[in-house]
């Protein structure tokens, strides 16, 4: 497949214009490219530029309202509320982190309730930042169903992700970030266009048989990572994104979708824990000591690690995506 050069500069400039010709304003395309941008520098292709025409098709859809400003309020002392108004969750993230930091800090921990809004990424960049400011952190995301309860065969969960953060010594961050099924939808759907098979467990087809083809997976369901202990782990997340913040289940959130295959309407819960009130003065010390210990068994990494090592590695002269991608999202720009 032929590949395309780009700076990070390029990469946010390309998806900053491709979100601005169709309908976001500046700040939610901003919002929106820092996010890609930093998935291109982490090596993690499915939520970077392969994501714009997926963006691109729900704003053209009026799913997505680009011009929508998330409003923030205190809806408890330890609860921050960002209203979404139906836009894009990286900018409702973005305004709500300061609040959420401020009430963690005051109140030993504090939650950020997101609703109305589009997420389509990966939930380390909102995690990440919390840490970085010396805070445990969790997120929880649900979408539209993709993903088979187990034992049962037809889509009921979204793929609902949900991410943990720890701060370190060095003011980083461990975090892990993971889908409760199998594998993320991108993934798959990057299997396909790439013609690779999937690892066996990653889904049945419509008729519910176990099958290694990507399209049929996408026709037919996904599977929870194992077996009944992931499915319980989708359910948490659909309950705490849904009900919790009156909002969308992962099936409301599918009745609701237009199945354009851009992100669904719903919402998000970040909570923050301010070790120090915890009776952990020593607690980030003390991860540290942990993490010396469980890495002394070889073959061991911690969570992130690749993440971290793509950041690191990624050159000066830039990322690589697919020509065909870089053709598709200058079309978009028109
Ligand atoms: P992966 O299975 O690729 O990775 C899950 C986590 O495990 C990562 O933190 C990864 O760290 C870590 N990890 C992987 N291998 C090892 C190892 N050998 N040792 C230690 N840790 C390891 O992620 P998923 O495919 O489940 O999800 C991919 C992304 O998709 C996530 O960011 C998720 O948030 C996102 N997503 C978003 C959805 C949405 O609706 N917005 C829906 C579903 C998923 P590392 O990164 O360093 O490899």
């Amino acid at each position: 497949m032929d590949q395309v050069s780009l700076t990070l500069a390029e990469v946010t400039d390309l998806a900053t214009r491709a979100l601005m010709a169709n309908g976001c304003n500046e700040a939610n395309a901003a919002a929106v490219a820092r996010n890609m941008t930093a998935a291109e520098r982490d090596g993690c292709k499915s939520h970077g530029l392969f994501r714009v025409p997926g963006y691109v098709k729900s704003l053209r859809a009026g799913k997505i309202d680009g011009q929508a400003m998330p409003v923030v309020t205190h809806t408890g002392p330890c609860v921050v509320t960002v209203e979404g108004h139906g836009g894009l969750a990286p900018l409702a993230q973005e305004m709500g982190r300061q609040p959420l930091i401020e009430a963690a800090r005051a109140q030993g921990m504090a939650a950020l309730a997101i609703r109305r809004t589009h997420h389509y990424a990966a939930l380390w960049p909102e995690t990440e930042p919390l840490a970085e400011a010396g805070l445990v952190a969790m997120a929880f995301v649900n979408a539209p169903p993709y993903v088979a309860p187990a034992g049962g065969t037809k889509p009921f969960f979204g793929t609902n992700p949900m991410a943990f953060a720890w701060p370190r010594a060095d003011g980083g961050a461990m975090v892990w970030d993971q889908a409760s099924s199998m594998m993320a939808r991108g993934e798959i759907q990057i299997a396909k266009r790439d013609g690779h098979d999937l690892p066996p467990g990653a889904g049945i087809d419509k008729d519910g048989n176990p099958t290694t083809d990507p399209a049929a997976v996408l026709e037919g369901a996904q599977l929870p990572f194992g077996g009944y202990k992931g499915g319980a782990i989708a359910l948490m997340v659909d309950l705490l994104c849904g009900p919790l913040l009156g909002e969308v289940s992962s099936v409301e959130a599918g009745a609701a979708d237009n199945r354009d295959g851009g992100p669904a309407t719903g919402g998000e819960l970040i909570l923050a824990i301010d070790p120090a009130a915890f009776g952990g003065t020593d607690a980030i010390a003390r991860g540290e000591r942990l993490f010396t210990a469980m890495l002394e068994q070889e073959g061991v990494r911690l969570p992130g690690d690749r993440r971290h090592a793509a950041r690191a590695q990624t050159p000066v002269g830039g990322i690589e995506i697919p020509k065909s991608l870089a053709d598709t999202i200058h079309d978009l720009i028109g």
